[in-house]
C-alpha cells in the first residue's frame, strides 16, 4: 500500500502578508512530519515509478509527499526541511507562472479572498460589476447565481462559496477572467509579474531542488481542468510540461509524473500520458493506494488536512488502515 500525502501552501502564516490564506503552518507541517516517521515509511518517487513499473514492492507503510502548485513555500520553507530529515519530497508546479510571470486565475482568487476581510463587501463588489454584463445572453441574473450559488458549504460561509464558484467555473471565460483580474489588481496588487516572483518557486531553486534529491513533475502548463480540453489542448500542455521538465534539469526520458490539476483526467489523457512516457498520475481522490491491480496512472491521494499533525497523535483511521494491512 502507498499512502501519498497532498500539500499546497506550507508557510509561516501568522507573520505572513496575507494570514487568512488557508494554508499548513510551519509547526504543523513538522508535526505531521513527527507522525509520519513515526507510522510510515516515506519513499522518494523514484520508488514508486519502480514499485509501479514492477521492479520493487513497497513496504505496506509507504508514504510520499506531494507538494502542488510550485509555490515559494515549497523552496523556502518545505524544502530545508526535508532535506534536514532526508525525506525525499515531490513537486509539481504548473509551467506558465514560472515562464510568463503569471499569477494562476485559482491563485488569484486565493488572494482575493484572503485580502477581503469583509466576505459581504466582496460580494457585493461581485454582485455589482455583474450588472455591467447584464445583456450578454450567456450571463444570468444576479438572482439567479445568488439563489444558486450564495450558500454555506462544510468549509466556507455563504458570501466565500458565492465568489469562488462563480469566478472558478460559473461566469464564462471571459468574464471571469476579466473580473478575476480586476479584482486582483484593485485588492491584491498592480503587478502581477513581481507577485508572482514572490509566490512561486523561480527555475534557479527548481534546479537546486531536483540537484539535491527532490522530485519535480508535471502540473500542466497553465493549471487548466484538463478533462475539458479538447485532445489537441492536451497534447499541448502536456508537451509544454515536459520541455519545462526538461529545461529545469529533471530528466523526463527515464520516466515522469503527471499531477492532475484539481485532480481532473479522462481517457483520452491517460492514453496521451501513457503513450508520452509517465508513469504515475496523482488525482485529489481521497484514499490510500493499493498498488495491486491499481493503475499506476491514476492513484489516489490523502490530503494534509487528513492526517494528525502532532507527532504525539494516536494513529487516526487512515494509518490503522495501512497498520492493519501490515499486520495480515
Ligand atoms: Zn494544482
Amino acid at each position: 500500500m502507498l499512502t501519498i500525502v497532498m500539500y499546497h501552501y506550507v508557510r509561516d502564516l501568522r507573520r505572513s502578508r496575507f494570514p487568512d490564506i488557508k494554508g499548513l503552518t510551519v509547526e504543523g507541517f513538522l508535526g505531521q512530519l513527527d507522525y509520519l516517521q513515526k507510522h510510515y515509511c516515506l519513499v522518494g518517487m523514484d520508488r514508486v515509478i519502480g514499485a509501479c513499473a514492477g521492479d520493487a514492492g513497497l513496504p505496506t507503510n509507504a508514504a510520499l509527499l506531494t507538494f502542488d502548485d510550485g509555490y515559494v513555500d515549497h523552496y523556502r520553507t518545505v524544502f530545508p526541511i526535508l532535506f534536514d530529515r532526508m525525506i525525499p519530497g515531490a513537486f509539481f508546479p504548473p509551467v506558465n507562472p514560472v515562464r510568463h510571470g503569471r499569477v494562476l486565475d485559482v491563485n488569484k482568487i486565493h488572494f482575493i479572498l484572503a485580502a477581503s476581510p469583509d466576505k459581504r463587501e466582496l460580494m457585493d463588489h461581485v454582485i455589482a460589476r455583474l450588472a455591467d454584463f447584464g445583456d450578454r445572453g450567456d450571463v444570468a441574473t444576479m438572482q439567479d447565481y445568488v439563489a444558486k450559488f450564495a450558500r454555506p458549504s462544510r468549509h466556507d460561509p455563504a458570501e466565500v462559496v458565492f465568489v469562488k464558484r462563480l469566478l472558478q467555473v460559473a461566469l464564462p471565460e471571459d468574464v471571469r477572467s476579466t473580473l478575476i483580474d480586476e479584482l486582483f489588481r484593485v485588492r491584491v496588487s498592480a503587478d502581477e509579474a513581481a507577485f508572482s516572483m514572490e509566490l512561486y518557486t523561480q527555475e534557479a531553486e527548481w534546479r537546486v531542488m531536483i540537484g539535491n534529491g527532490m522530485h519535480v513533475g508535471a502540473h500542466g502548463a497553465e493549471h487548466y481542468w484538463m478533462d475539458r480540453l479538447d485532445p489537441a489542448d492536451q497534447e499541448r500542455e502536456i508537451g509544454e510540461s515536459v520541455e519545462f521538465l526538461r529545461s529545469i534539469g529533471a530528466n523526463p526520458d527515464a520516466g515522469w509524473v503527471m499531477c492532475y490539476p484539481y485532480g481532473a483526467y479522462n481517457h483520452a489523457l491517460v492514453d496521451l500520458l501513457r503513450r508520452r512516457g509517465c508513469k504515475v498520475g496523482l488525482t485529489t481522490e481521497v484514499d490510500v493506494a493499493d498498488m495491486a491491480g491499481r493503475d499506476p496512472l491514476i492513484l489516489p491521494r490523502l490530503d494534509t488536512n487528513d492526517l494528525p499533525k502532532t507527532g504525539s497523535a494516536p494513529a487516526n483511521a487512515w494509518t490503522q488502515k495501512v497498520l492493519a494491512a501490515a499486520h495480515v
